[in-house]
């Protein structure tokens, strides 16, 4: 690999709060090639898997999500926060660690019995991802995998999810 992908992620300081590190991937995502690499390596675990579809959670999932699905010649549909769909939705609420949000997808978008693939940019916790996967799963979807550009391992994330089901991999840590 002729570039360092992790140098071209930032880490801010107290965003969006006080003592959180916040690792931002807008300074990757405006390198072309890093871009480009990032967006290589996240297709190449996805095709073999031959998903039918290629999900991505709001916000910064919908960049790297579209991203892979047309690498990869797959449709891309959105998880999105609550009332952000025009459509008929189905959704999902989840507990955060002050209080709860909700997650929701166009009802029929996601039809029983695809495979799909779930894509963000960051893991942490892994409550966000583990409640999108859970609405796929209500939608009859088998999540083949999670897929991150980042994973922060000492939160716990990825096994968390892994505990549910669900393979993760991450480009970053
Ligand atoms: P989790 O639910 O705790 O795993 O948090 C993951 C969700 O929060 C993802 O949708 C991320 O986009 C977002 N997130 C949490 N921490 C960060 C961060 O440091 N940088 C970018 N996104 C983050």
């Amino acid at each position: 690999m002729s570039i360092h992908l992790a140098d071209l992620v930032r880490t801010i300081p107290d965003f969006p709060k006080a003592g959180i590190q916040f690792r931002d991937i807008t300074t990757l995502l405006a390198d072309g090639e890093g871009f480009r690499t990032l967006i290589d390596e996240l297709a190449a675990i996805a095709r073999p898997l031959d998903p039918d579809l290629v999900v991505g959670i709001e916000a910064r999932g919908f960049i790297l999500g579209a991203a892979i699905a047309l690498a990869i010649g797959k449709g891309f549909v959105p998880v999105r926060k609550a009332g952000k769909l025009p459509g008929v939705t189905v959704g999902i609420d989840y507990v955060l660690e002050y209080g709860t949000d909700r997650l929701e997808l166009h009802r029929g978008q996601v039809p029983n019995g695809s495979r799909v693939i779930l894509v963000d940019d960051l893991i942490a916790t892994g409550g966000t991802a583990i409640a999108a996967a859970q609405l796929l799963r209500e939608q009859g979807a088998d999540v083949l995998m999670a897929l991150f550009a980042i994973d922060l391992p000492d939160l716990g994330g990825r096994a968390a999810l892994e505990a549910e089901g669900v393979a993760a991999r991450a480009i970053l840590t």
